[in-house]
C-alpha cells in the first residue's frame, strides 16, 4: 500500500474510533446518571401557597417573581378582595397557578358559626372564582387552619366534594409582619428542613411587603437542593 494511501486510512480510523468512544462513554454516563436520578434520590416537592390575596400592591409582585422563576403556586383567595380586583385572579388562572378558595368575608364569627354558613360562605367565594376564571375550585383552606376545628366543620367540607389542604411550613409572615425578607426566608428554610413534601404558607396581602422578595430566596434555595415545585 502506498504511503500516502496509507496515513490517510489510519487517519480515518483514528477519527472513526474517537467518535465511538466520545458516543459510548457519553451515552453510559447519562445512562449512570438517569439511573441514580431514578432509583436513589427521593422526589422532593414543594407547594408554594399564598393566602389572603388578591391584593394590588404584594401579588403582582409575587407573579412577576413566579414568571421569572418558572415556578407555579397555589392562592387561597377571599372572594371580597377577589371581586373588585379580575385582573389579578384572571391572571393567576392564566399563567397556570391553582386559585382556591380561602373564604369570601375572612371572618371568622361568621363562617365557623356551623357547616350550613360555613359552606355558603365557600360557595360566595366560588362564585366569585367561577366568574373570573370559568371554573369552580375544589381546593380549600380553612382560615387558620383545620387544626382545633369542629369535626363537623372538616366534614362538611369533604361532604360538599372539596379537599382542604393546611402546611407544614411557614415563611410565618402573618404572625411577624414586620419581618424582613431574610427574615422570613429563615423561617421557610427552619420550618420545612428535613421534609421531602412541603406545603408552605405565606401570605400575599397588602401589608406582606416582604413576601415578594422572601419569595424569590426561598425559590431559588429550593431549586438548588433539588425540589420541584407543584400545584395543588
Ligand atoms: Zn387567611
Amino acid at each position: 500500500m502506498n504511503r500516502k494511501y496509507f496515513a490517510a486510512a489510519a487517519a480515518i480510523l483514528a477519527v472513526a474510533f474517537a467518535v465511538l468512544w466520545i458516543a459510548y462513554g457519553a451515552g453510559s454516563a447519562a445512562r449512570q446518571t438517569f439511573a441514580l436520578a431514578d432509583s436513589r434520590t427521593p422526589r422532593k416537592t414543594v407547594y408554594l401557597t399564598f393566602d389572603d390575596g388578591p391584593s394590588d400592591r404584594v401579588t403582582p409582585k409575587i407573579l412577576d417573581i413566579l414568571d421569572s422563576e418558572n415556578v407555579k403556586a397555589t392562592f387561597f383567595i377571599i372572594g371580597c378582595q377577589a371581586e373588585t380586583r379580575d385582573y389579578l385572579v384572571k391572571r393567576e388562572s392564566d399563567s397556570g397557578h391553582t386559585v382556591a378558595v380561602h373564604s369570601y368575608s375572612h371572618r371568622y364569627s361568621d363562617i365557623y358559626r356551623s357547616p350550613k354558613a360555613l359552606i355558603a360562605d365557600i360557595e360566595r367565594c366560588n362564585d366569585v372564582i367561577e366568574r373570573i376564571t370559568g371554573k369552580r375550585a375544589k381546593v380549600y383552606r380553612f382560615p387558620g387552619g383545620s387544626h382545633g376545628l369542629d369535626e363537623r366543620l372538616k366534614s362538611a367540607v369533604t361532604a360538599h366534594g372539596m379537599k382542604y389542604v393546611d402546611w407544614n411550613a411557614s415563611m410565618r409572615d402573618a404572625e411577624q409582619p414586620a419581618a424582613d425578607a431574610d427574615g422570613l426566608f429563615k423561617n421557610a428554610v427552619e420550618t420545612s428542613a428535613g421534609r421531602n413534601d412541603i406545603v408552605l404558607l405565606s401570605h400575599d396581602s397588602t401589608n406582606k411587603t416582604s413576601t415578594p422578595e422572601a419569595t424569590k430566596r426561598i425559590i431559588k434555595y429550593y431549586k438548588r437542593n433539588g425540589y420541584t415545585f407543584g400545584t395543588l
